[in-house]
């Protein structure tokens, strides 16, 4: 009987600011899916967004460092952060490919908005060959997204699992807009992500 695959979750996203929303399901997935470690990979600069309006990727490197640190499942790759360029997922996967031992099994996790835009994302076909995708829906997402799926073809139907996730309610959009109106974040984030923010004045404008 040969060892079990190794399955690895990446937990990919923006991460402005990392939040408890995140953080739950990742843990969640990584349960459901028996995923024996979960990488966070904060983008560096997003191929589908204007980056002015995004903070540093090191704020949200750092963020995400001290956000999962105490989760012995849970770790941080700077592969995006310190790659010029757009972050394009299919540079990202195939690196990962080629560092862990042949038949690991990749889980890529995200959320519905992403899913979404997956057909005008890089060589998506062969990502799909490369890796399974996790999308945790908000609920009430939950058709748009299988209809989308299925646009895709039978491969992402048997490769794109789907997720809804109350808890992520919780959106870094409404954590960003909190502070700038001076309200309080407590338990959205985690306390040191909350202390970050506030000492280097993340959010205010
Ligand atoms: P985003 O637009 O910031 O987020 C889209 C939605 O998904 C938001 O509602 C966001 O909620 C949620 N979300 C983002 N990451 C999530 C995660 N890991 N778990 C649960 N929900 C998540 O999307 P993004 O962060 O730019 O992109 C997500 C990932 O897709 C990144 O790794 C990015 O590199 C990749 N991507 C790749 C390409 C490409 O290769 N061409 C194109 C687009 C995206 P919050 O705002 O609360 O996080």
């Amino acid at each position: 009987m040969g060892n079990k695959p190794q399955r690895i979750g990446i937990m990919g996203g923006t991460f402005d600011p990392i939040h408890m929303g995140h953080l739950l399901m990742a843990e969640s997935v990584r349960m459901d899916y028996d995923l024996d470690k979960v990488l966070f990979i904060p983008t560096g600069t997003s191929p589908h967004k204007d980056d002015s309006s995004i903070s540093p990727a090191i704020d949200r490197y750092i963020m995400t460092m001290m956000a999962t640190y105490s989760n012995p499942y849970f770790f941080v790759s700077p592969i995006e952060r310190d790659r010029p360029g757009p972050s394009y997922t299919i540079d990202t996967v195939r690196a990962l490919v080629a560092e862990y031992e042949p038949g690991t099994e990749f889980y890529f996790l995200t959320g519905t908005d992403a899913v979404l835009e997956l057909h005008t994302w890089n060589n998506i076909n062969e990502l799909l060959d490369l890796c399974h995708f996790v999308a945790a829906s908000r609920p009430g997402k939950v058709r748009t997204i299988e209809q989308e799926i299925e646009r895709l073809g039978p491969k992402a139907v048997e490769r794109i699992h789907r997720l809804t996730t109350p808890e992520l309610e919780i959106s870094s959009t409404d954590i960003r807009e909190r502070v700038r109106l001076g309200k309080s974040i407590r338990y959205f984030v985690p306390e040191n992500v909350e202390h970050y923010i506030h000492k280097e004045g993340l959010y205010r404008k």
